[in-house]
């Protein structure tokens, strides 16, 4: 039986999604047996390609963020919301009381961590913000929810079995799971 593609990308988001799914440990053996993973931060390719499942963490941000979850959505046959802040915005939408300004200077000038001595915020180099954080499915349609801050191992391996079998999963209260 051919085995099933994957894609997954990294949008506006902590690491702590794609960290999660080292967390089913050696259960990834048995599952890359049936999946392939041809698109993701955790391997070197470069284009999104057709795939049957694409996995989006992170919310939308900014206009860079906006055109890949626009791509994974021409690419993925299925489109899977992974995390809160795809599903609901999440943490980044703590900048949504804020103009985009404020938030620029925030981000470059007024943080204690930063050095910037005469105060430049980057024009053209960085992707332009959006006026507020957004869910993924503000802008593209969404197949499967998955909640969770990050979903755990367990509701991953759910999701792809269900996947995998051909059904179009909808996570249960219970295993909404914020570990
Ligand atoms: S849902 Fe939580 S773990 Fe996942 S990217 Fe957002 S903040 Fe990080």
């Amino acid at each position: 039986m051919a085995k099933a593609k994957l894609a997954t990308v990294w949008l506006e988001a902590c690491a702590g999604c794609h960290m999660s799914f080292l967390d089913v440990d050696e259960r990834i053996v048995s599952l890359l047996e049936k999946v392939d993973i041809m698109y993701s931060p955790v391997v070197d390719s470069k284009e999104i390609p057709k795939v049957d499942v694409g996995v989006i963490s992170g919310a939308l941000g900014n206009d860079e963020e906006v055109h890949l979850a626009k791509k994974m959505r021409e690419q993925c046959d299925i489109l899977v919301a992974w995390g809160d802040c795809a599903v609901f915005g999440g943490i980044n939408t703590m900048r949504n009381f804020m103009p985009t300004k404020e938030v620029l200077e925030k981000a470059y000038i007024d943080t204690v961590s930063t050095v910037n001595p005469k105060g430049v915020i980057p024009g053209e180099d960085i992707p332009e913000l959006l006026p507020k954080a957004i869910p993924i499915d503000q802008v593209v349609k969404v197949d499967v929810y998955v909640p969770g801050c990050p979903p755990d191992a367990d509701t991953i391996l759910w999701v792809f079995q269900e996947l995998l079998e051909g059904r179009i999963p909808k996570v249960p209260a219970d295993m909404m799971r914020y570990d």
